[in-house]
């Protein structure tokens, strides 16, 4: 997600879904695997939808239940971690209030379910017989989103609907155990291990819609039905719009997608697309999806990355455009396919994202903003924040390694997510060089592409030369800058 500061403080029908079996056996499924149906239903303001998901064991101990995480019920009423800051509650909210959550309808394949977390969060499904190491097991569950009016990642907006985190996501596993977060207003919760989907998803013939994957629409009495795969991702999202308009462009055999709804110059917003897609593939290693869609949506800010589609802001000024696509694009390679842990360490895939932007437009002069600017831009707005704070609290404490419920709001986590991010970055290049500091972005892309990195693996990443205490320094808040 890229945040945009405007001041400085500122009926269904479950078609032949897959059938949930029970068995656990020896399994060769190295990743998990969704398979979702669904139908949206615009009357109702709802999607319902059956999901058969199969789990393998990867880890060392035997499993008695699944965790999965239930992010549609962070927008129902009542919620203690709302998915939208007072900041924005106006622009996401523009029709007032309005409540959206998640029931599951149905279960097969496992003994029982229960919702429970600290905020209703959780669904644990308790299985039918113990899942060991090497074997894999399949749930089938039917769920009922009810969405929200909200210019959100998931919910009706004012003109698309924006169908993102809407199905239960399993939990990725720690060393402790499902990895179990809440929702918060600030970043971005979401914590997937990379699995692979297939959806077949529903909806009127008037809408267009936009995703990432491969896939095919068909029409049929009205409705489209979308198929699509997606393979070694992070999650899925889909943008259903009427007014969507379309371009496209390939680039080194990635083709590239752009729906829009209002963008007085579309030509420039896809070429910092493709622009993104081609520079971080020689930057840091290859774009491994089939295409990158980027679609505009009435969210209230910046905009907001998927695995092979990124969501953002209608309203960005023209200047903001080339950075905002460019920091949703690079965390394509810092979210999607090298995960972290972004509710625990955030500043990880934010900080990679805002300075690969960075990288991008000074290698991208016509985009109007020089590399110098930006820095100084990401300096400024720290420093004015560490004056400010030091002076109204006394508080100097600047660490980057907390989590997202631990921020004041949202400008604290601008600041050290973002910008002092940025200002560490670009201080370990002054020290190692262009090429040593490129040279360390891609040992860290290769050896975490698929999995979930920490800040000491990042780190470690830069071993042999002299900036690993840097880091540290930065990191643990022990710098003055
Ligand atoms: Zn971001």
């Amino acid at each position: 997600m890229r945040k945009i500061f405007a001041c400085a403080f500122g009926a269904f029908l479950i078609v032949g879904a897959a059938a949930g079996f029970t068995g656990c056996g020896k399994t060769s499924v190295k990743r998990t695997r969704y398979s979702i149906e669904g139908e949206y239903l615009p009357a109702e303001g709802r999607l319902k939808a059956s999901m058969t998901v199969t789990v393998p064991n990867l880890g060392e101990e035997t499993l008695e239940s699944l965790s999965f995480e239930l992010w549609p019920n962070a927008y129902r009423e009542g919620a203690k971690y709302a998915p939208v800051s007072e900041l924005y509650g106006d622009s996401a909210y523009y029709n007032g209030k309005s409540y959206g959550g998640i029931d599951i309808t149905s279960i097969e394949g496992a003994k029982s379910y229960q919702i429970g977390g600290e905020d209703k969060n959780i669904l644990s499904v308790a299985l039918n017989e113990p899942l060991f190491p090497d074997e894999s097991t399949s749930v089938t569950l039917g769920f009922d989103v009810k969405l929200a009016n909200v210019n959100h990642r998931l919910g009706v907006g004012e003109r698309n609907i924006t169908l993102a985190n809407f199905y239960p996501a399993l939990c990725a596993r720690g060393e402790e155990g499902y990895l179990e977060y809440v929702y918060a207003s600030c970043g971005d919760p979401f914590v997937s291990e990379c699995s692979d989907f297939d959806v077949k998803l529903t909806f009127p013939s008037e809408y267009e819609i936009a995703y990432g994957g491969a896939g095919e629409v068909s029409s049929s009495q009205g409705k489209k039905t979308l198929s699509m795969k997606s393979e070694k991702v992070r999650d899925v999202a889909f943008v259903l719009g009427k007014d969507l308009k379309y371009m496209q462009k390939s680039i080194g055999g990635v083709c590239v997608e752009y729906y829009y709804l209002d963008d007085s110059s579309p030509d420039t917003t896809l070429q910092a697309a493709t622009g993104s897609i081609e520079y971080f593939s020689g930057a840091f290693g290859n774009y491994e999806y089939p295409k990158y869609t980027l679609v505009q949506t009435d969210f209230p800010y910046g905009g907001m990355e998927y695995s092979g589609l990124a969501m953002i802001a209608a309203n960005l000024r023209e200047d903001e455009v080339a950075a905002v696509v460019a920091h949703e694009t690079a965390h394509q390679w810092w979210y999607s396919m090298v995960g972290s842990n972004q509710f625990e360490n955030p500043w990880l895939d934010e900080s990679l994202a805002e300075y690969s932007a960075a990288l991008f437009l000074e290698n991208h002069p016509e985009c109007g903003i020089t590399y110098a600017d930006f820095i100084k831009q990401s300096e400024n707005g720290y420093r004015a924040y560490f004056s400010v704070k030091s002076q109204l609290s006394g508080e100097k404490d600047t660490g980057m390694n907390r989590s997202l419920t631990s921020y004041s709001g949202e400008y604290e986590y601008r600041n050290l997510a973002y910008d002092k991010g940025v200002i560490m970055l670009d201080r370990v290049r002054m020290l190692t060089g262009e090429k040593a500091f490129l040279s360390a972005m891609r040992r860290y892309f290769e050896d975490f592409n698929g999995k979930i990195a920490t800040p000491e693996d990042f780190i470690a990443c830069f071993r042999g030369s002299n900036v690993e205490d840097l880091l540290r320094s930065f990191v643990d808040g022990k710098c003055v800058i």
